[in-house]
C-alpha cells in the first residue's frame, strides 16, 4: 500500500501536468478524478490487483458503487422475462458481483496482513452494510420465486453434476434461511435471528471483559521458576497497564493475565502451586462468576432459541439442522465418531496423570494433582521422557528451507514447480509471489507467500486468495496467499522455524493446493468452498508430508553447515509428537460434546447452565484434573461464533488425513503416483461440486477409516 502523493506520482506518467497541478491543488475532487484502479478489470500480468496504484481512498467509492452495480445486475435477474433457465439465473448470477468481489478481495486480504487506522475505519464502516447488502440477496423473495421454479423442475434440463449441485446449494440456502416461511412464522424467524445476534455480541463483550479484568499481580519473590523471557513479558505487561491507568499497584510489579499467551507458560513453569490454582481459576471461572458479566442465563437463551428456529424450519434440533449441510450430516454420526475416540483417549490420559503422580510424589509432595498442576508437570514428563531441545530443531528449519519442503512435496505429488516471480507488484515489501506451473509447463496460478510477523497484520496464519478459479466465462486461474506470522530474520541468523511453525506452513500451503489445483466451473464451488468438517482435510493431511523422514532429509538442513537433520534428531521428533495426547484429546472431546450437547436439546425450556454442562460431563467420565477445553459460558466458537454443532470438526477432518496418509503410507511409497493422481482429480480438483463422502471414497476406494488416526495420536 502506498500513500496518498505516492499514488498521485505513480499517476503522473498518464496524465498531463496540468492535470498533475490540478490534482496536487484541490484535493478535494481527486477521488472523483483519479482514476479507480477497481473499476475496470485489471490489465496485469496474471490479472493481479495493480498494488502501487491501489490507495486508502479507492475503497469506499468501489464498494458503494460494487453494490449498486451488483443492485442493478440482481435486478436484471429479477425482471428478465424469458423463460427462467440455468443461464438466465444461475450463471447470471455466479457472473454478478464481479466488482464488489474485485474490491473485497485486495481490502480484506489488506485489512487482515497490512492494516492501518484508515483501513480500520473503512472496515468499521463497510461491514455492516455488506452484510445488509448480501442479507438482501440472499433473503430476495423474487429472486427465490425463479431458484424455485428452476429447483421443481431440475429433470426437464440438460444439467451436468456440477450444475445440478450449484443449483441445489443455492436453493437450499433460500430455504436455510427462512425463503420457504410465511405468516407468523416468517416474523418470529426473522425475530429469532435478531435476539440471537443481539445475545451473541452480549456474549462476547462479557467474555471480552471478563478475560481482561482478571489479572494476579506479582512481586519479583512470587516469579519462582520463570524463565527470564515470561518475567519480561509479565514486566512489561505491568509497565504497559501502569502507563494506561496511572495505578501505583502495577508500579515495578510483574502481571500474568488469562490471555492463553500469558496463562500457559506461567502454568507450565511456575513453582508456586496456589499461584497456578488462582490464575487458572481465573481462566476458568470467565462468564460464571454471578456479576454483571455472567453469561450463564445468556447461553441457556441462546440455546433454547436456537431449538425453536429449527423447530420453525423443521428439524428436530440445532444440531440437526446444521449438520444436513456438512459431511457427518447428522448428530448420530458426529457422537459416533466422538464416542469411538473418547474411550482411549481418556485412557491415555489416565496414565498420563498417573506418571505425573509419580514424578510429583518423587519431589516430595503429597497432594494429588489438580487441573492447575497439568501442564507444569506435563512439561516436567516431557523433559524426563522426550527430551527435545527445540533450539536445536528449528537450525534446520530456515524459512527458505521450509518453502523449499512444500514446493518439493507438491513437485514430487503432482509435478508442479514454483518460479518466483520479482516484477510482479505486490503490497508490501515482506511478501514474496510464485507462478505455480503443471507438469506440462502450463499456468496453474500464483502463490503468494507473506510470512514474517509484524504489527499490522493479525495474529495465526491462514490462506485467502487474492482471485478465484473458474472455468464458465473463459479459464480464470486463481491468485492464492498464505499469511504467517513467522519471525523475521535477524542480523546474523536467517528466519528459523520451530518444528510448529514448519507444520503451519504445510498446512496452509495444504489449503493454498486446494485453491491452486481447483478446476471447477463455477467459482462459488470451487477450491476450499467446501463443507466445514471437510475443508480441514486437505490441509492437515499435508501436515503429515512435513514430518515425513524422507522428506525432512531432503529439506531439513542446518542453516550454518549445510548438514542435513540426522536420523536421530527425527526419531527424537516423532517420539515427541505423541507428548501429552491423552490429555489434548480428551480436553477437545470434552468440548465437542458439551457443543453437541447443547445444540441437540429437543426442548426450548431454559436450562441451568452449571448443571446442564456438569451432566454433559459426567454422563463421559470426564475426570476432575481436566477441564473441558471450552466451558460452556467462554465458549465463542459455539456462541459468537459459526461453529455451533461444528466444533467436532477438526477431528473429523483427522480422521480423514491420518486415513489417506496411511493409504500412501501402505503403498510403501509416500508419493505413490496413482494416489497422488487420484487425490488431485477427487479432492483437490473438484472444490464443493459432490458430495464430499462420496469424493473421499472415490479417492480412496473405500470409506476412511479411524484406527490411523487412533495410531497417529497414541490412542491404540
Ligand atoms: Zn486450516
Amino acid at each position: 500500500m502506498k500513500n496518498f502523493l505516492k499514488g498521485i506520482i505513480n499517476k503522473v506518467r498518464n496524465i498531463t501536468l496540468i492535470t498533475f497541478l490540478f490534482l496536487f491543488l484541490s484535493p478535494l475532487v481527486n477521488s472523483e478524478v483519479m482514476k479507480n484502479p477497481f473499476f475496470t478489470e485489471y490489465e496485469t500480468n496474471f490479472k493481479i490487483p495493480p498494488f502501487s496504484q491501489i490507495n486508502e481512498e479507492h475503497f469506499m467509492p468501489a464498494f458503494i458503487k460494487g453494490m449498486e452495480v451488483h443492485n442493478e445486475e440482481i435486478n436484471d435477474i429479477i425482471e428478465n422475462k424469458e423463460e427462467p433457465s440455468f443461464e438466465n439465473i444461475i450463471v447470471a448470477m455466479e457472473r454478478s458481483g464481479s466488482l464488489l468481489s474485485r474490491v473485497s478481495a485486495v481490502f480484506f486480504n489488506l485489512s487482515g496482513s497490512t492494516t492501518n487506522p484508515k483501513i480500520q475505519e473503512i472496515e468499521k464502516e463497510i461491514s455492516p452494510k455488506l452484510s445488509s447488502h448480501y442479507d438482501s440477496i440472499s433473503l430476495n423473495p423474487e429472486i427465490f420465486k425463479k431458484v424455485k421454479i428452476l429447483w421443481e423442475s431440475i429433470d426437464n434440463y440438460d444439467l451436468s453434476l456440477e450444475e445440478r449441485k450449484i443449483l441445489e446449494e443455492t436453493y437450499k440456502r433460500f430455504v436455510r434461511s427462512g425463503a420457504l416461511l410465511e405468516g407468523s412464522d416468517k416474523k418470529r424467524y426473522a425475530e429469532l435471528n435478531q435476539d440471537i445476534t443481539k445475545l451473541s455480541v452480549q456474549f462476547s463483550q462479557n467474555l471480552l471483559a471478563e478475560t481482561n479484568d482478571f489479572e494476579i499481580i506479582l512481586d519479583q519473590a512470587d516469579l519462582a521458576g520463570l524463565p527470564s523471557d515470561i518475567v519480561d513479558l509479565a514486566k512489561l505487561e505491568a509497565e504497559n497497564k501502569f502507563n494506561k491507568n496511572k495505578d501505583d499497584k502495577y508500579k515495578d510489579k510483574y502481571v500474568f493475565t488469562v490471555q492463553r499467551s500469558s496463562m500457559y507458560p506461567f502454568l507450565t513453569y511456575s513453582t508456586r502451586r496456589d499461584l497456578r490454582e488462582k490464575l487458572y481459576k481465573g481462566y476458568i471461572q470467565r462468564g460464571d462468576n454471578n456479576n454483571e458479566y455472567d453469561n450463564k442465563k445468556i447461553t441457556s437463551k441462546i440455546a433454547s432459541l436456537r431449538v425453536e428456529k429449527a423447530n420453525i424450519l423443521g428439524f428436530e434440533s440445532h444440531a440437526h439442522y446444521v449438520l444436513d449441510n456438512t459431511m457427518a450430516k447428522t448428530p448420530q454420526a458426529v457422537y459416533g465418531l466422538l464416542n469411538q475416540l473418547w474411550a482411549p483417549a481418556l485412557k491415555r490420559a489416565k496414565n498420563e496423570l498417573r506418571e505425573m503422580q509419580i514424578l510429583a510424589n518423587e519431589e516430595g509432595n503429597n497432594f494429588e494433582i489438580a487441573s492447575w498442576d497439568w501442564w507444569h508437570y506435563a512439561e516436567k514428563v516431557r523433559k524426563d521422557k522426550y527430551d527435545l531441545d527445540e533450539e536445536e530443531i528449528k537450525e534446520y528449519f530456515t524459512l527458505d528451507n521450509t518453502i523449499d519442503g512444500i514446493f518439493k512435496t507438491s513437485n514430487k505429488l503432482f509435478g508442479l514447480t514454483f518460479e518466483e516471480k520479482f516484477d510482479l507488484d505486490l503490497y508490501h515489501p515482506d511478501a514474496r509471489v510464485w507462478e505455480v506451473k503443471d507438469k506440462d509447463g502450463s499456468h496453474i496460478g500464483l502463490y503468494i507467500g507473506d510470512y514474517y510477523t509484524r504489527s499490522s497484520k493479525r495474529g495465526g496464519a491462514w490462506m485467502s486468495s487474492f482471485k478465484s478459479q473458474s472455468n464458465f466465462d473463459g479459464k480464470e486461474r486463481p491468485i492464492i496467499v498464505n499469511v504467517c506470522n513467522f519471525p523475521p530474520p535477524s542480523k546474523d541468523k536467517p528466519s528459523l522455524l520451530s518444528f510448529e511453525h514448519v507444520t503451519t506452513l504445510f498446512h496452509e500451503f495444504g489449503h493454498g493446493l486446494h485453491g491452486l489445483l481447483t478446476n471447477t466451473n463455477y467459482k462459488s464451488l470451487s477450491g476450499t468452498a467446501v463443507s466445514r468438517d471437510f475443508v480441514e482435510f486437505p490441509s492437515q493431511v499435508l501436515e503429515h508430508w512435513a514430518s515425513e523422514p524422507e522428506l525432512l532429509k531432503s529439506y531439513a538442513k542446518h542453516y550454518e553447515t549445510g548438514e542435513v537433520i540426522s536420523d536421530e534428531l527425527i526419531e527424537k521428533m516423532q517420539n515427541a509428537s505423541k507428548f501429552n495426547q491423552g490429555f489434548a484429546n480428551t480436553e477437545y472431546l470434552a468440548a465437542s460434546f458439551l457443543d453437541m450437547d447443547w445444540h441437540t436439546l429437543t426442548t426450548t425450556e431454559l436450562q441451568d447452565t452449571n448443571s446442564f454442562e456438569e451432566k454433559s460431563l459426567k454422563k463421559i467420565g470426564l475426570i476432575d484434573e481436566i477441564v473441558s477445553r471450552y466451558r460452556t459460558t467462554y465458549f465463542q466458537h459455539i456462541f459468537t461464533h459459526s461453529y455451533s454443532a461444528g466444533y467436532y470438526s477438526y477431528i473429523w477432518a483427522a480422521v480423514l488425513d491420518s486415513d489417506a496418509f496411511a493409504a500412501f503410507k501402505d503403498s510403501g511409497d509416500v508419493f505413490n503416483e496413482d494416489l497422488a493422481n487420484k487425490y488431485r482429480e477427487f479432492i483437490l480438483e473438484k472444490g464443493g461440486t459432490e458430495d464430499p463422502m462420496e469424493l473421499y471414497r472415490s479417492f480412496k476406494g473405500d470409506d476412511p477409516d479411524i484406527s490411523a488416526l487412533l495410531e497417529d495420536r497414541g490412542l491404540d
